[in-house]
């Protein structure tokens, strides 16, 4: 008899409830949303795959530990804990909390980038690039040509092209080159991660150029889980111990808790520099608070330790992982066209082939975001034109190759009857999809637009 499939390592001990909209409403909120699906209540939301950050269940340890939150200002016992658990899991000795992943970035880009310096990253993520920008750096794209192509099924979409870091070099100089920033589970590309062999031959190259690695840790959990089922050598060690080998080849790390931490808000600096961690603290205080909160309550900070233990379960890893499998598979028999491989937090729908009648001039990713909420109250994301910005020189759209829509699952949240219903919406909307009409921007704030820009129907 064929084994049955593991289930959640998990019971459910407490429900919110979430509630269906009559498509008349639906149709009121998206045009009060001006067809943006970040300006939604999310009351009119039934399933909500926005995005993963922040938004997973906390577990009863987790619960339990945010009572025992020490609130001193200064040296708090929280913050000693949460240093425990980051050396214990990514194995760096010195750690600078900050409110979320997007306040380490920024004090990393100001301390660590001189304006005109090149900071080669593997695609791009938002914030990352913002912040690096505004420090003045020069972003510069090295992820290998694949991870561009929504149908090239390569394992390691993530993966950095040493070709083009060598191209770079050549013709600027090592010293041109801040650090390397680099992120595991690549979300813009489709949460597509790297290999360790990778990582191992791009350290080996960095330190002969003396150029450090800063990772962009936030989804580095997910990465390893991948490299355990996909790359030779990793297949019978423990989860806990593949962080560690990855993290050995960073200087330091910036980091989002809000993804695999498990908890609702948070985010640190790790590193094994002393110097750019006395930096780090000296710059903190200014923007976040004193360097043993960085912007975090003490339970905060108490339920990021215990929820960093967690992820580093092999039964919880290898089921996150695998529902997020299960679902990009539902959709792919039900033809809808999504990037492949499936990646380990997302799936994401090929919005240039599921509405090949719609130029990116007019928004295809952002009208089928829209339409999907239409058709049965999901919420997803916009990944293309709208996300990618303008040029900070010439001021025009960039146009990226990949158009997509990401439906993005939390993380012990929906079960796979959720998703299954999600997969019939889906497929509701790419019956009709001949019918489905652009969108024209009407509002469009300075920076990061995606986030609060309005549209209105063609
Ligand atoms: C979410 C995220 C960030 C930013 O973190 P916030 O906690 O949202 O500020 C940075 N990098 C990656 C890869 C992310 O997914």
């Amino acid at each position: 008899m064929k084994r049955a499939r593991i289930p959640e390592p998990y019971k459910i001990k407490m429900v919110e409830h979430i509630r269906l909209l009559p498509p008349e409403a639906r149709r009121q909120a998206i045009q009060e949303a001006g067809y943006n699906t970040f300006l939604f209540r999310s009351e009119d939301v039934f399933i909500d795959l926005l995005t993963d950050s922040g938004t997973s269940a906390m577990s009863d340890r987790q619960w339990s530990a945010l009572m025992v939150g020490d609130e001193a200002y200064a040296g708090a016992r929280s913050f000693y804990r949460l240093e425990e658990a980051v050396r214990e899991i990514y194995g760096f000795p010195y750690l600078v909390p900050t409110h979320q992943g997007r306040a380490a970035e920024h004090i990393t880009a100001q301390l660590r980038i001189k304006p005109g310096q090149f900071v080669p990253m593997n695609m791009y993520f938002t914030t990352t690039r913002e912040h690096l920008e505004r420090a003045g750096g020069v972003f510069f794209d090295c992820i290998i040509d694949e991870a561009h192509d929504p149908q090239a099924r390569h394992p390691f979409k993530g993966n950095v092209d040493l070709e083009k870091l060598d191209r770079l070099v050549r013709e600027h100089g090592p010293d041109s080159i801040a650090f390397l920033w680099l992120a595991p589970c690549v979300n813009m590309a489709g949460g597509q991660p790297f290999s360790m062999a990778n990582l191992r031959e791009v350290a080996r190259w960095a330190k002969d150029q003396n150029i450090p690695i800063i990772l962009d840790a936030t989804r580095a959990v997910e990465n390893c889980y991948f490299i355990k089922v996909r790359e030779e050598g990793y297949e019978d060690k423990p989860i806990k111990e593949i962080p560690l080998e990855m993290m050995s080849y960073a200087e330091s790390i910036t980091m989002s808790a809000k993804k695999d931490n498990l908890v609702n808000i948070g985010g640190f600096i790790a590193t094994r520099n002393q110097d750019f961690f006395q930096a780090a603290r000296a710059t903190v205080v200014v923007f976040e608070g004193l360097h043993t909160y960085g912007g975090l309550a003490g339970r905060d900070m108490e339920a990021m330790a215990v929820g960093m233990r967690e992820m580093v379960d092999d039964a919880y890893i290898e089921s996150r992982v695998e529902q997020v499998q299960r679902f990009g598979q539902a959709l792919l028999e039900a033809g809808i066209p999504i990037v492949e491989p499936v990646g380990g937090h997302a799936v994401f729908i090929d919005a240039k082939r599921f509405l090949p009648h719609l130029s990116q001039d007019v928004f295809p990713a952002q009208a089928l975001a829209a339409e999907i909420y239409l058709e049965g109250g999901v919420r997803s994301m916009e990944r293309g034109v709208v996300s990618a910005g303008r040029d900070p020189k010439t001021g025009k759209h960039r146009y990226p190759k990949l158009e997509l829509v990401r439906l993005t699952i939390p993380r012990r949240v929906y079960t796979d009857s959720h998703l299954a219903y999600v997969v019939d919406v889906c497929r509701g909307v790419y019956e009709r999809r001949d019918g489905i009409r652009g969108l024209e921007m009407v509002y469009e704030p300075p920076q990061l637009r995606f986030f609060q820009a309005r549209f209105q129907p063609l």
